[in-house]
């Protein structure tokens, strides 16, 4: 069969060259029943390894690691000024997961360092491969990954096919740029009928053949008859480019390189530069004598390179591979609108990048919960986008490679390349500063959230001027974070205009109209992709990117806030209210670049702090009080008292201003946390020009014992919140609609005993049958339950920022990691501890309570999984409840707690539903709020 003749031929021709990596990461599914261990580990055996704990102990001889930093019983060491003036401005980059030279040759052109090959926390890691989301998770908010999570989207031939498809079903004129694709096996019938119609027609189409995950030419094959295609499984089908645009008489393809910098927002830069890629036979239409000439219809350097007429670049562009540059100039000398065809080439990368951000900035919050937006991104992503020209100039998207090729094999490789990393690293704006202040600010938040929840239980019931009080903090809160946001957005694009070398922005578009219509466009994805959220993420796009809101604006309305506090009512009652004045906003939290840069000196800044609360519970008050008083130091001018009446006019001028803004542990202090480290020798002088080292002395102390009654304090609060969080999780119940709950354990019981019937039809179920978006949905009825349940406990709305939140969070990855296969390895006796990995091999430490929680969790979600194959099985078959739920009471499949979990609301009895086809029944399943049965 010539299919297969091709594809022997090509995979031999090939096989020097290494596939790409990236994709096979994604291969690890594919099976319906659970894959043995033993093979598994060979998929495992390909994730970049990591170091594990003990690389992490390994360093601590040379310096703490984060995580004991961030530990606020844990003092830095002291470090001499003449090491630390080494270190100044030292940002690393872990090159370990890279076989490019090219790489570290630009990470020392633009001044960095490489790092030891097990350093976990350089600022820059920069791999080859795509990294499991547990490496994304565990990021520091200062480091920078090349890759983001959820991109296999686009990148893999089948997920780009697919998701084009669904985009092409809402704006058909726009999404016209992929040849026609067929996913095998499930558009087999498709494809055999569109053969039959153009026969029928008397056209004749070539088709191309591809391994859905393949790379470099691999196992491609022509067709000229559909009818001869087999049925494979992992393969795609597409309508064959026959009429190419042609240099010298070559077919080629242009390799476009792309830089996305954040995805929340997204951002999006094309590089003015890149390869054209020749084939090395003049070509011919394709015909039954030619569909096996590789070199005359593949484009691959990688399969064109074994031609022996493939002609290297002398310099002169008259060789097989070519640069962009040389391309447009021939253009031009051809009378060819060269502006429009790139402006057609971005648009079509924009739309392409609509696609997949819903995917992308999902499977990225995941990681990363409670990150706000604006916030510095931890990945970014070099994307090289396979490009072909039509004869009529029209481009079409071949494929998306997230891990192009950086190989220098010619100068011209090298000159493009170099060029392109460089100007990407530029473009990051890491800086040497990032990571002490990420540190502080993350201490500081923690410790807020804490205090500020201890104080909601210690007061118990509320007031309604507390209620005021809090509603008009929440306002304020809402409008320093978009005053943060916006400040962010320009001095972000300040940074950018300054610094993007051969980088155009394409995405925001300076075009306004064309900016609206990627609104639309990008408001549509996420209806589409993330089902049940498009609503949201609508409202959020809104803010994100069709901001119309300045900053004075926003100025304006918190100095109303402000003034509206200051009439006083707020801050008299009982208890000592005049303790709780507002802060003044010196602590609103500044936009990065407005900060000064890198002071080593300046140890304890912590400018990225986010706001403080403004009351401290009253352990802490009496505290800061009692030390205030010992210590004898003046009240830092940043707190102030009711009675004081030497406020600036208007809090909105102060903000104005190039007031530092300060954090809640200087607050709490008195004064700004100093490092022990600074107390020795005290060389190169405090911020504080003026204290003698005495005073140093006497006030570090102070800072210490605070710090550690602090620490002390929020330590013991966080244990017992967990410990609630683990019983209100035990008594968790998944909930089985128009069952009892032990109907529902009696099934689970029953189905666990008769485990060798179920398994195959449950793995065909989860690991076949759904498809990333309704796994997801299956484990985020565990997940939106348990957040109610830390909402609950925790007594906060936005327990995203929590750690045990993000602890969670992580497990949830792990569950859908490998196309679900994470869930699944846990029904195996062999593999179902495997998840606990993600911990055992991070530099974060997790408590044994929590590893509970998080165990509890997993067994939630292994109940989830049978309960919901169970239900869908019965509806299928006519067995499951069928009364139709009335509106609004469409509950199903929710979890139940027991024993008040949810208190206080409306208890509702068993769910009943009616499902209609699969698809309603899974938004409905999605959508299902919960319930308690239980009260
Ligand atoms: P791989 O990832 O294996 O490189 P591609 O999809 O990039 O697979 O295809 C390899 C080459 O095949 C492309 O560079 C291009 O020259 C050619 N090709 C792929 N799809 C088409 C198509 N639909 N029409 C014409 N040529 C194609």
């Amino acid at each position: 069969m010539p299919g297969l003749r091709n594809s022997m031929s090509l995979s031999s021709l090939s096989s020097m060259d290494r596939p790409d990596m990236a994709r096979m990461f994604d291969l690890s599914l594919a099976s319906l029943t659970h894959i043995p261990p033993s093979r598994r580990s060979s998929t495992a055996s390909l994730q970049p390894q990591r170091p594990g704990p003990e690389d992490g102990r390994r360093m601590r001889g040379v310096e703490l690691s984060n995580d004991e930093l961030a530990r606020p019983d844990v003092k830095p060491p002291v470090i001499n000024s003449k090491k630390k003036k080494r270190r100044k401005h030292n940002i690393t980059a872990n090159l370990s997961g890279t076989r490019y030279d090219i790489v570290r040759q630009m990470v020392e052109k633009v001044g960095f360092s490489v790092a030891k090959d097990d350093d976990p926390l350089s600022y820059l890691i920069w791999s080859d491969c795509f990294v499991s989301t547990d490496r994304v998770s565990e990021l520091k908010p200062f480091q920078r990954l090349n890759h983001f999570p959820g991109m296999g989207e686009i990148s893999r031939k089948d997920c780009l096919a697919r998701n084009m498809g669904k985009m092409q079903k809402s704006f058909p004129e726009e999404y016209n740029f992929i040849p026609r694709t067929w996913i095998l096996p499930a558009d087999y019938g498709l494809l055999q009928n569109h053969a039959k119609d153009m026969r029928a027609k008397k056209k004749t189409k070539t088709f191309i053949v591809k391994p859905a995950n393949g790379a470099q030419g691999h196992g491609i094959s022509l067709f000229r008859n559909a009818e001869k295609i087999p049925p494979s499984e992992h393969f795609i089908v597409q309508e064959y480019i026959d009429k190419p645009l042609l240099l010298d008489g070559y077919k080629f393809d242009l390799r476009v390189y792309v830089l996305i910098t954040s995805c929340d927002p997204l951002r999006i830069f094309l590089f003015n530069d890149g390869l054209v890629r020749l084939a090395t036979e003049k070509y011919l239409p394709p015909q039954e004598s030619n569909v096996n000439h590789l070199f005359m219809h593949l484009t691959n350097y990688s399969v064109n390179k074994h031609n022996e007429f493939y002609k290297r670049n002398t310099g002169n562009d008259t060789g097989s591979k070519r640069s962009i540059r040389y391309f447009n100039e021939y253009l031009r000398n051809s009378d060819i609108d060269v502006a429009l065809l790139w402006r057609n080439i971005a648009d079509m990368i924009t739309k392409t990048l609509i696609v997949a951000e819903p995917h992308v900035l999902h499977a990225y919050r995941m990681c990363r919960p409670g990150v706000p937006s604006y916030s510095d991104s931890v990945c970014f992503e070099v994307l090289g986008f396979d490009v072909m020209i039509d004869r009529k100039l029209r481009p079409w998207l071949i494929e998306i490679n997230r891990s192009p090729s950086f190989g220098t094999d010619e100068k011209l490789d090298f000159d493009i390349k170099s060029a392109l990393i460089e100007d990407t690293f530029r473009l990051l704006n890491v800086k040497a500063s990032d990571k002490r202040r990420n540190i502080a600010a993350q201490k500081a938040e923690a410790q807020k959230r804490l205090l500020r929840t201890h104080k909601k239980v210690e007061q118990g019931e509320q007031t309604e001027m507390d209620k005021k009080r809090q509603s008009l903090e929440k306002r304020k809160d809402e409008l320093r974070d978009l005053l943060t946001k916006i400040r962010k957005a320009s001095s972000g694009e300040d940074f950018e205009n300054r610094n993007c070398g051969r980088f155009r922005r394409i995405f925001p578009c300076d075009d306004r109209a064309r900016h609206a219509k990627y609104c639309t466009m990008l408001a549509s994805s996420f209806s589409l992709f993330l089902s049940g959220r498009g609503a949201t993420m609508k409202k959020e796009i809104e803010v994100n990117y069709n901001n119309k809101l300045r900053e004075d604006d926003v100025l304006d309305m918190l100095a109303e806030c402000e003034a509206e506090e200051k009439d006083g009512k707020m801050f008299i009652g009982p208890q000592g209210r005049g303790m709780r004045e507002p802060r003044p906003l010196q602590s609103m939290p500044e936009s990065i670049a407005n900060f000064p840069e890198e002071d080593e000196e300046d140890e304890g800044s912590d400018e990225d702090t986010p706001p403080t609360t403004p009351a401290l519970n009253g352990r802490v008050r009496s505290a800061r009080l009692a030390t205030r008083l010992n210590s004898g130091t003046q009240r830092p001018p940043s707190y102030r008292s009711a009675s004081d009446t030497s406020r600036p006019p208007s809090e909105a001028t102060t903000l104005r201003g190039p007031a530092r803004p300060q954090s809640q542990v200087s607050l709490v202090n008195g004064t700004r946390p100093r490092s022990l480290s600074r107390g020795g020798g005290g060389a190169g002088g405090g911020g504080a020009g003026t204290n003698t080292s005495n005073n140093r002395n006497v006030s570090q102390i102070r800072s210490s014992v605070d710090d550690s009654f602090l620490s002390s304090l929020v330590k013991e609060r966080e244990e017992e919140l967990t410990k609630k969080t683990l019983t209100s999780l035990n008594e968790m119940r998944i909930k089985f609609p128009g069952k009892t709950d032990s109907e529902a354990e009696l099934l689970l019981d029953k189905m666990n005993e008769n485990w060798k019937f179920h398994k195959p039809r449950i793995a065909s179920y989860w690991l076949v049958k759904l498809d990333s978006i309704k796994r997801r949905k299956v484990v985020d009825i565990v997940r939106s339950n348990v957040k109610a349940v830390l909402q609950r406990i925790w007594h906060s709305s936005d327990v995203d920022n929590l750690r045990l939140c993000r602890i969670f969070s992580r497990v949830f990855n792990r569950l859908l990691w490998s196309h679900g296969q994470g869930l699944w390895n846990c029904f195996s006796p062999a593999t179902g501890n495997s998840w606990e990995t993600i911990f055992s091999r991070s530099t974060e430490l997790v408590s044994e309570m929590e590893m509970n929680c998080c165990r509890r969790i997993v067994q939630l979600c292994r109940d989830c999984l049978l309960i919901v194959y169970q239900f869908a099985t019965e509806a299928k078959s006519g067995s499951a409840p069928h009364a139709p739920p009335a509106p609004g009471e469409d509950n199903s499949l929710v979890l139940q707690a027991q024993n008040g979990y949810l208190g206080g609301r409306d208890v509702k009895g068993p769910n009943q539903w009616n499902p209609h086809t699969f698809s309603q029944r899974y938004s409905k399943l999605y959508s299902g709020r919960v319930t308690e049965t239980g009260s």
